[in-house]
């Protein structure tokens, strides 16, 4: 087979690659290893209910908004549905000690009154730290989308300033604090080791509005898919690629698990950038970048339990999603001694049509924990894709407590939760591809490289979340990146905000 790009990987940003070059003319084929496309933002599943994966809300759905721009110009906007959190829409953050609720609302406005209220000794700091997110995001042009993408992205490496020092300096109460670092579970970062600026990126798309889409995940790869497929674009699952071919310092093609060979002149790869190391010959990059990407760190893991409930928790009215946080020290530490359930903890519910059009009862919520790679390092002796009883009775476990804190806590709201099935570190390792299970990618902050779409291989791109940003947004921008590495950027941007 011949193309003019192979794109590997299916998730967000391989989709949105390949819709953005397939209707600027290129001749593209999508390769997934999965049996299903659609990456972390796939649905599966259980007993007649859908559960998402890695998709429950995101910013920059609204109008004239970054995501919203792709999916019109990819021609998927008018196949899917949005749904705006409410008008006064919040996450609903809680201090475990004193059952004291804040409400953490998707609206700088509201945000800053409601945490004035409830911290009024805090009322500079609180300024402070939304009038910091806010400036940062000023001159990035995925929030301000009539700036040229060059300067920003040339310049994107900048993390210097750390969020805890940031934090020290401004806010004293601890609660308030918690609830300024929560956005921190959406990119995986633990509060110690996250930047201003990347904090800043994640949390503004939020202060400015939530959403989530009915069909949830799966129907936005369902109108991706079918985009795609109109432009005569292949798409190929089950099919890994296992090695890449390069000539004269470029590459010409890639060879997938089943011997096919695909022939082309430039390749997107969207997986984890330090798996492309073992599919490129050895000497194409030198020592020390293959050192970088190889010792990557990981972004955090999660514990995730999907249950029916009782009752149907209706995320358009009430809060979107429910958060409880732990009882002691620092909500996202880099490592945790606490039961998942001791962790913080949030329960989201599914998005709405799906629930109707698609299943049964349509109550079904999922329970996310954060998760560290060595709480399953115990049982990676057998580590095989059977799982030992020990680890079986273990997750048994770890899915009850988190049942039973939910049900403690949100019980009035979910009534009882029946659990279908719930992930650990480990299947997100197996499921997602992902190196110690991290379910953003690499992590984005101080210290750490950020590996740059390009790259000294000619023809050889990286995207995901990995690149640029993490989350849906980020993984859909550094598609979009990629893509216009390919177009010519600011030409393909341009396009893209007519
Ligand atoms: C539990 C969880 C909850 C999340 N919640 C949210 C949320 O609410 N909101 C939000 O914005 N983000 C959320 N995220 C993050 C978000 O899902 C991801 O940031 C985003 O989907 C990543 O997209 P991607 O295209 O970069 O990577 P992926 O979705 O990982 O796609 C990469 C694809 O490449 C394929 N691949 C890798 N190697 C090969 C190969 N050699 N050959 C062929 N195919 C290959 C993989 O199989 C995979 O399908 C969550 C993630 C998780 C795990």
């Amino acid at each position: 087979m011949k193309a003019d790009v192979v794109i590997i990987g299916s998730g967000i940003s391989g989709l949105t690659a390949a819709a953005l070059l397939a209707k600027h003319g290129k001749e593209v084929v999508l390769v997934e290893k999965n049996r299903n496309p659609g990456g972390s933002i796939r649905q599966f599943t259980r007993k007649n209910h859908a559960f998402d994966i890695g998709f429950h809300y995101t910013g920059c759905l609204g109008e004239g908004e970054i995501l919203n721009l792709l999916w019109q110009h990819c021609g998927v906007l008018d196949k899917v549905n949005i749904i705006p959190a409410s008008q006064g829409g919040y996450d609903h953050f809680e201090d475990p000690a004193t059952g004291k609720v804040i409400r953490g609302y998707f609206s700088y406005e509201h945000l800053e009154e409601e945490l004035i209220a409830n911290f009024p000794h805090e009322k500079n700091g609180i300024k402070t730290y939304l009038k910091t997110i806010r400036t940062n995001c000023q001159d990035v042009p995925f929030y301000k989308t009539d700036l040229p993408l060059l300067p920003f992205l040339r310049g994107y490496k900048d993390q210097v300033n750390s969020l805890s020092s940031f934090l020290d300096k401004t806010i004293e109460d601890r609660l308030l604090r918690s609830v300024l670092e929560a956005p921190g579970f959406l990119y995986g970062v633990p509060t110690r080791k996250a930047s201003v600026e990347v904090h800043s990126l994640v949390a503004h798309g939020y202060y400015s509005g939530a959403y989530k889409v009915a069909g949830g995940g799966q129907s936005v790869v369902n109108s991706f898919v079918d985009a795609i497929r109109a432009t005569g674009t292949s798409l190929s699952v089950n099919a890994e690629v296992t090695s890449i071919q390069v000539k004269n310092g470029a590459v010409t093609g890639v060879t997938l698990y089943s011997g096919e060979e695909i022939t082309c002149s430039q390749i997107i790869y969207t997986g984890h950038p330090g798996q492309s190391l073992a599919l490129l010959p050895p000497s194409v990059f030198r020592p020390a970048y293959k050192s970088r990407v190889r010792n990557l760190q990981n972004s955090l893991s999660m514990f995730a339990v999907f249950a029916e409930s009782e009752k149907f928790v209706d995320c358009t009215t009430g809060a979107l999603n429910y958060y409880i946080f732990p009882k002691t020290g620092e909500i996202l530490p880099p490592q945790s001694m606490l039961a998942p359930n001791q962790r913080i903890m949030l329960m989201t519910s599914g998005a709405p049509a799906s629930s109707k059009e698609l299943h049964g009862h349509g109550n079904d919520v999922t329970l996310l924990s954060t998760g560290y790679w060595k709480d399953v390092e115990p049982f990676l002796k057998n580590d095989s894709p059977r799982r030992s009883p020990e680890y079986t009775a273990w997750k048994a476990d770890i899915t009850d407590k988190m049942v039973t804190k939910a049900e403690e806590r949100w019980g009035a709201i979910s009534g009882t939760l029946t659990p279908l099935a719930t992930a650990t570190p480990l299947t997100f390792r197996d499921k997602l591809s992902a190196p110690s299970g991290c379910t953003y990618g690499a992590m984005h902050c101080l210290g750490q490289y950020t590996p740059d779409v390009r790259t000294r291989l000619s023809g050889f791109y990286l995207s995901g979340q990995s690149t640029l940003m993490t989350g849906v947004v980020g993984a859909s921008v550094a598609g979009l990146v990629s893509a216009g590495e390919i177009l010519g950027l600011e030409d393909l941007w341009r396009s893209i905000r007519l």
